[in-house]
């Protein structure tokens, strides 16, 4: 049986408390004879500028680069809001997402029926949900340059931000998408602004080449961002896979995340290029949710986004497609039988913590593991 070398960095805040559940649901993989690890396990973010004084360690990059996937818990929180801007605890995960060349974000929307009522659209729109948003991570208007404010003079300023794609950087996400879209039910909707914007022109023209050349296979569909958005809250479930630039995929996964509840719930992945001796991709995987300051040491956070990002690693690093299914379903069993974190309860609820939620998962994956 492969080895998989898993780094884990929990982080600060409620990272630790949620990445414990998932350390648990890691034991279980090998217990019962499904996966076997080789684990490290070091600091990031405040929690390692407290050892270091930096966000994350040259060690702890060191392993980061030697692992298969890397779980990460969160990072921040106010204890470290004045630390300087170069050391702040984000900085350590952007420098992962940099040295990693991490360039595809994947979030899931996944809509458990038994959460379909938490969700701020009608439940028939919700129900079984189930899409996946490619987010271009490492190009486009967030480090495009010149990125100025300049003084005009005359009580004036002017501010540009440059939005900059060149051909590879749309072909490697497009592929990404159109690879995953065969794993799923084998759609892809690109999305841009090929109407106003340039960018927008060339995103259309590689998207329909890569598919023309590669995956003919695969559906595919374009929509401009702005229709897709309200696409997205009108009819989710026409989508499968949707690919779009940094700037559109950070908000539209956004929006997409409102679909299925909480915070809590959403687990994400980002993804590098395949390399090409070991065919093995760099990856990141961790909860969309941050630290969660207001709750933490409280026992109260929930580890679902957590363990399912434990999941995704399951299905896109190892392929364990089979774990990664046993731990979707053993969430959706225990949300089944009615348990509630804080955050997913509704008022008046009864609510349990976040070691009870784990221990039910655990309980639910034995139970999937005894019909097997
Ligand atoms: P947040 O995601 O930490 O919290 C937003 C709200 O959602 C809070 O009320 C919190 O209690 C709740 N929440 C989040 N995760 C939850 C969970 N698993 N269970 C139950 N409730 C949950 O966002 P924020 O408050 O804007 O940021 C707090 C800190 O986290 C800041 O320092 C921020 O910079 C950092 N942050 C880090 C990451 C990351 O590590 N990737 C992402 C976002 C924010």
């Amino acid at each position: 049986m492969a080895i998989h070398k898993l780094l884990l960095l929990p982080g600060d805040g409620i990272g630790p408390e949620v990445m414990a559940q998932a350390k648990n649901v890691v034991a279980w993989l090998e217990r019962n004879g499904i996966a076997k690890f080789a684990i490290e396990e070091d600091l990031v973010g405040g929690s390692a500028y407290e050892a270091h004084s930096k966000s994350i360690s040259e060690t702890a990059m060191d392993k980061a680069l030697a692992a298969d996937a890397i779980l990460f818990g969160a990072v921040g929180g106010p204890k470290w809001d004045k630390v300087p801007y170069d050391v702040r605890p984000e900085a350590g995960l952007l420098r992962l997402r940099k040295d990693l060349a991490l360039f595809a974000n994947l979030r899931p929307a996944i809509c458990y029926p038994a959460l379909a009522e938490s969700s701020s659209l009608k439940r028939e729109l919700v129900d079984g949900l189930d899409l996946m948003i490619i987010r271009e991570l490492t190009g486009g208007v967030y480090f495009g340059e010149p990125k100025t404010i300049t003084d005009l003079g005359n009580g004036q300023k002017r501010a540009v931000d440059t939005q900059v794609y060149d051909t590879y950087e749309i072909e490697r996400i497009a592929r990404v998408a159109f690879e995953l879209a065969r794993k799923r039910r084998n759609k892809v909707t690109s999305m841009e602004k090929r109407n106003v914007m340039k960018t927008g022109v060339l995103w259309h023209e590689v998207v329909e080449q890569v598919h023309e050349r590669e995956y003919k296979d695969v559906q595919l569909e374009h929509q401009l961002a702005d229709a897709g958005g309200m696409q997205l809250v009108r009819n989710p479930k026409q989508f499968d896979v949707i690919v779009t630039d940094n700037l559109f995929g950070d908000m539209l996964s956004d929006v997409a995340a409102m679909l299925t509840g909480s915070l809590g719930m959403l687990p994400s992945a980002s993804l590098g290029e395949t390399d090409a001796k070991t065919k093995k991709r760099r990856a990141l995987y961790e909860p969309v949710h941050g630290s969660a300051p207001d709750i933490a040491g409280k026992g109260t956070a929930n580890p679902i986004a957590m363990i399912g990002s434990l999941g995704m690693a399951m299905r896109y690093s190892f392929g364990l497609g089979q774990a990664a299914d046993m731990i979707e379903q053993a969430i959706a069993g225990a949300l089944g039988k009615g348990l509630r974190t804080a955050d997913i309860a509704g008022t008046g609820a009864k609510t349990i913590g976040t070691s009870e939620m784990g221990e039910a998962i655990i309980a639910e994956l034995d139970g999937l593991a005894a019909r097997a």
